[in-house]
């Protein structure tokens, strides 16, 4: 694509919270600034996780989803905040006015990320670097937090870009620079490539893009799947998808794919945890609740099943998805098969998430830690 340089490009965007929530704490709470700070479940109860890990408490090895426990252990003096989603939510919408004030096509992934076009900005600035420039700076002096952004000509490069040089970063990869520098991309870098893909990738010689590359789109494929397809595209830099302004949420899921064949209910319920509780994490993110729960079944011959039950009202507790994931996977046993996929997916958002906004804030901070 370098090569066509008549080629109109559009410019992209992905913008990045430093640390959301831990930031918006430190922010709101001067006692807590320059300390190791982890805002998420309590270290005491079981299941207590990691949402959020200041860049104090990063330098101890403390990351997202880690369980509190193992936080505590790596970092014994660290500060242990609950969230306070409401009062993220509403920082989020004032970072989304500010997008608006250059471009309506904004996707939001969660109340800290959001992809904008702005090919064609509202203020005629031209150059999505200063317009990115001009975002961070707001935000620096409106609110008083950092963001780091990504500069692209699709999605997935901005994206990955953002992540570069956090945090109050700016990265900015032109049509030009697109393909070598995928070219070097660890595969683990990749948006979209899990640690058991990642994994796998490793086991047949792929570490880079430049690796995979050397791949046909049919062996992709056969290895990977519908996701080969993904990497083949991406791997050349080419992401045609589009920045999705109103792009509506009806499900939520997570999904792992198993390096080997699950053959026992003990280790098909401990991925059913760990599942339940990335879905969970999202659903959290995104304020929602829904009232069906779908469990996704993949047979080693890739025979593949849908369970779900639905609930009078709508539920995203940890305890909750997981409890019912495992009751409906026992329900279809004994299948004398092996598992290579599970799934949990939540739909049914419907009006819960009108209800919720009519909520008090303390209602909402029901949260699944602990
Ligand atoms: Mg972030």
């Amino acid at each position: 694509m370098g090569n066509e340089p008549e080629k109109h490009h559009r410019k992209i965007i992905h913008i990045d919270m430093d640390a959301f929530y831990a930031s918006v704490e430190q922010r709101d709470n001067p006692e807590l600034r320059g300390k190791a700070l982890v805002v998420g479940g309590s270290p005491e109860g079981r299941g207590g996780v990691v949402a959020t890990a200041s860049y104090e408490a990063r330098k101890f090895g403390i990351r997202s989803a880690m369980p509190s426990k193992q936080a505590l252990h790596l970092c014994p003096h660290v500060i242990f905040v609950r969230p306070r989603f409401a009062a993220y939510k509403e920082v989020s919408q004032k970072i989304r006015a500010i997008f608006s004030r250059y471009t309506d096509l904004i996707e939001p992934l969660s109340l800290d990320e959001a992809y904008l076009d702005v090919t064609e900005d509202k203020l005629n600035i031209g150059s999505a670097i200063e317009i990115a420039q001009q975002i961070k700076q707001a935000i620096k002096d409106e609110l008083q937090l950092t963001a780091s952004a990504g500069v692209s000509i699709n999605k997935f490069v901005a994206k990955i870009a953002s992540d570069i040089n956090k945090p109050d970063g700016l990265k900015f990869i032109g049509p030009s620079a697109i393909e070598a520098f995928m070219e070097k991309l660890p595969v683990e870098k990749f948006f979209g490539v899990g640690k058991v893909t990642a994994q796998k990738m490793k086991n047949m010689g792929i570490h880079t893009g430049y690796d995979l590359k050397q791949l046909t789109e049919d062996e992709l494929v056969k290895y990977f799947g519908k996701a080969g397809r993904f990497y083949y595209q991406i791997v050349r830099g080419i992401d045609s998808r589009e920045v999705q302004p109103h792009r509506e949420t009806k499900s939520l899921a997570a999904e792992d794919t198993f390096a080997y064949d699950l053959t026992t209910i003990e280790e098909m319920d401990a991925e059913l945890d760990k599942i339940a509780q990335t879905v969970c994490n999202r659903l959290q993110n995104y304020q929602l609740k829904g009232r069906t729960i779908t469990l996704k079944i993949k047979y080693s011959d890739f025979k593949q099943i849908t369970r779900n039950q639905s609930f009078t009202s709508g539920v995203n507790d940890l305890e909750t998805i997981s409890a019912t994931a495992k009751r409906l996977l026992a329900a279809t046993l004994p299948e004398d098969k092996k598992i290579r996929l599970l799934g949990i997916s939540l739909s049914n958002f419907g009006d819960i998430v009108q209800k919720q906004k009519e909520e008090k804030e303390t209602d909402q901070l029901k949260l699944p830690f602990s």
